[in-house]
């Protein structure tokens, strides 16, 4: 029996980043030691105290459904966080907590697009941005950027937005991501500032993914944009999570912060969908922020370490450049003299992916996932006994082409 697949489904390709996730653990379950810098989660356990937040609800019996916008003490410390660290003040009735930040970006998609609205998106960009998007069965507008070595690595400017909306038939919102991912990139206050300007202007709704917040280095600071002003905060969505920075990855807890008739109708959607976050996710996140133990900054000056061993490693190698990120936990050399010059036939970075991943057992994420066609994305949340292991076979395995 074949089934006939609507659209929507039809449309959608899997994920690569969890594919890739994917392809590496089977191989690791065949015995074969694979060195995955593929997937993007924190290699850390999840702080003690945060376990034992998790432990203790149990304990209660703290496991039934719960509001669907989520527990009001859970609220409550997200807007003492946004307030505190981001200079944003909240109602917790403005509140969404959804099972992981990919739920939360997803339900703010639905409740704002129409059929054809266009969403802008820079690129490189977060693989699901442009899946989810196409889901909401609105249209990806791509927004390219390029690597420089001033402050406008991988940043769009503002002409560049006024001039892309001026191109679109129905402009509805900016997916702004930083720190980003997959480039490592990190908005300064001025530039911010431009881009907020022309999305008031245009009445452009900005979902600003701030999920990799609390993971930036070399002194940088995070600022929201919904902080620059009154008016940027009722344009904006703000989105975030547990995942990264407490490495909870697998707890599934993200949350939005935004103007009321969106939150509202946001959390209606919810409500048909998974209802609740897990009633002991959320008590683990109350934890999580309301506690400090020490370990998120250990864990951010861990992540600084091997950024900087690994991007040193890569430039290391013969015709490899690399970008030193300012923030998250990926790094993206530019792979292009081996694409246009090997003996094997490979020209994507998919297919050097597929033969790094065979051949050397490196599982990467190819550049083009994330439109980005001549890099391949490590993440650096791995050993730095790994990451040596992987520089070794990364070198090996680009030499190898021509041999
Ligand atoms: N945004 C970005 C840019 C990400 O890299 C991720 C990682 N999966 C997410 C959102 C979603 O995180 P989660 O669903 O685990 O909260
Ligand atoms: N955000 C991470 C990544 O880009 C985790 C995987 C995912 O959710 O896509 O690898």
């Amino acid at each position: 029996m074949t089934w006939r697949i609507s659209h929507r489904a039809r449309a959608i390709k899997p994920s690569p980043t969890i594919s890739v996730a994917e392809k590496a653990m089977n191989l690791k379950r065949q015995g074969v030691n694979v060195l995955n810098f593929g997937v993007g989660e924190p290699d850390f356990s999840t702080p003690e105290y945060i376990k034992n937040a998790g432990h203790q609800a149990i304990t209660d019996n703290f496991t039934r459904y719960t509001a669907t916008k989520g527990i009001p003490e859970l609220r409550e410390a997200i807007c003492e966080k946004l307030l505190n660290e981001n200079g944003l003040t909240y109602n917790p009735e403005d509140i969404l907590v959804s099972p992981g930040a990919k739920a939360s970006i997803f339900q703010i998609l639905m409740t704002i697009c129409d059929p054809r609205d266009e969403v802008l998106i820079p690129s490189p960009y977060w693989v699901s941005y442009t899946s989810q998007v196409e889901m909401a069965d609105a249209f990806p507008v791509l927004m390219p950027t390029r690597e420089s070595r001033d402050i406008h690595s991988f940043k769009i400017k503002p002409e560049q937005l006024e001039d892309t909306i001026q191109n679109c038939s129905n402009p509805k919102a900016l997916i702004l991501n930083s720190p980003n991912n997959p480039t490592g990139t990190v908005y300064r206050r001025e530039q911010l500032e431009g881009i907020a300007e022309v999305c008031l202007k245009h009445n452009l709704l900005i979902i600003s993914d701030e999920i990799y917040e609390k993971l930036i280095y070399d002194g940088r600071e995070h600022i929201s944009i919904a902080s620059l002003s009154p008016e940027m905060q009722e344009q904006t969505v703000v989105i975030n999570g547990v995942s990264k920075a407490y490495s909870m990855t697998g707890w599934r807890l993200g949350y939005a912060a935004g103007p009321k008739e969106i939150m509202t109708r946001a959390a209606r959607i919810q409500s048909h969908l998974s209802s609740s976050v897990c009633s002991i996710a959320q008590k683990a996140a109350v934890a999580a922020l309301t506690q400090d133990d020490g370990s998120v900054e250990n864990m951010r000056i861990e992540f600084d370490k091997r950024r900087k061993y690994m991007v040193e490693g890569l430039n290391k190698i013969r015709n490899i450049t690399c970008y030193m990120p300012k923030g998250a936990f990926y790094c993206m050399p530019n792979v292009s003299f081996y694409l246009f010059n090997n003996k094997k036939g490979i020209n994507s970075t998919v297919e050097l992916c597929e033969y790094l991943l065979d051949k050397y057992h490196l599982a990467l994420v190819p550049g083009q996932a994330f439109g980005a066609l001549v890099y391949v994305r490590f993440s650096y949340a791995a050993s730095m006994e790994n990451i040596t292991e992987g520089l070794k076979r990364f070198e090996e395995g680009l030499l190898s082409l021509n041999k």
